[in-house]
């Protein structure tokens, strides 16, 4: 007897085919029908990028480098969000800061330069997650289409906020979200439990 695994399952018949349904005219103007019915339904797709959806405020779109009040960059290369990307999308170089550049970068060590593989993301957010130094966050905004791999790989120049176009993350940076990081020991893909945050207070 066989499995019947779901009750899903059709029984196909072997009848022989009238001579109407041989011409096939009453699947056609069956198939023309539903056709024509979808010019009279609201449409399901958008007229990117005229029209945009609203997305939720915590969708996890293009990331974005923050800067500190003063404008210095406050990522200081620490590779911690590197390490824990799934995805192996970051890479980055570090560099020491020199005297006169505390204007520009937070602390002594900052990242010369950072890349993000947005072919390679899967938007998980685990960067952002594991960043000590806020530096790094997620966004509503979407990545742009393009011709070559190669201009998705996304540099200082494309992740760094410009501080004429400051990006506002206060959403994502919750009491909740904010009292995890101060933890110590929790690691960053730890899924969130508030009694074992007790216990480490
Ligand atoms: S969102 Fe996830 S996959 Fe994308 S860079 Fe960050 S950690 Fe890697
Ligand atoms: S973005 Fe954050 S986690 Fe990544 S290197 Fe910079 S400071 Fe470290």
């Amino acid at each position: 007897m066989a499995l019947q695994l779901t009750n899903r399952s059709k029984v196909v018949s072997n009848k022989e085919q009238s001579a109407m349904e041989k011409l096939y005219l009453p699947a056609v103007f069956k198939g023309m029908s539903i056709t024509l019915s979808h010019l009279f339904k609201k449409s399901a797709t958008i007229r990117y990028p005229e029209q945009k959806r609203i997305m939720a405020p915590v969708y996890r779109g293009q990331h974005v480098l923050k800067r500190d009040d003063n404008g210095a960059e406050r990522c200081t290369s620490c590779g911690m969000c590197a390490v824990a990307c799934p995805a192996e999308a970051i890479t980055m170089e570090s560099a020491e800061r020199k005297k006169g550049e505390e204007h520009l970068y937070r602390e002594e060590k900052y990242a010369a330069k950072y890349e993000i593989n947005m072919l390679r993301c899967v938007f998980c957010g685990l960067c952002e997650e594991a960043c000590p130094k806020e530096a790094i966050f997620l966004t509503d905004r979407i990545v742009d289409t393009e011709f070559e791999r190669e201009d998705f790989i996304y540099g200082k120049d494309k992740l760094v906020e410009k501080m004429t176009e400051r990006i506002d993350v206060t959403k994502r940076q919750t009491p909740e979200v904010l009292e995890f990081k101060k933890t110590p020991g929790l690691k960053h893909n730890e899924l969130f439990d508030g009694k074992k945050l007790k216990e480490k207070h």
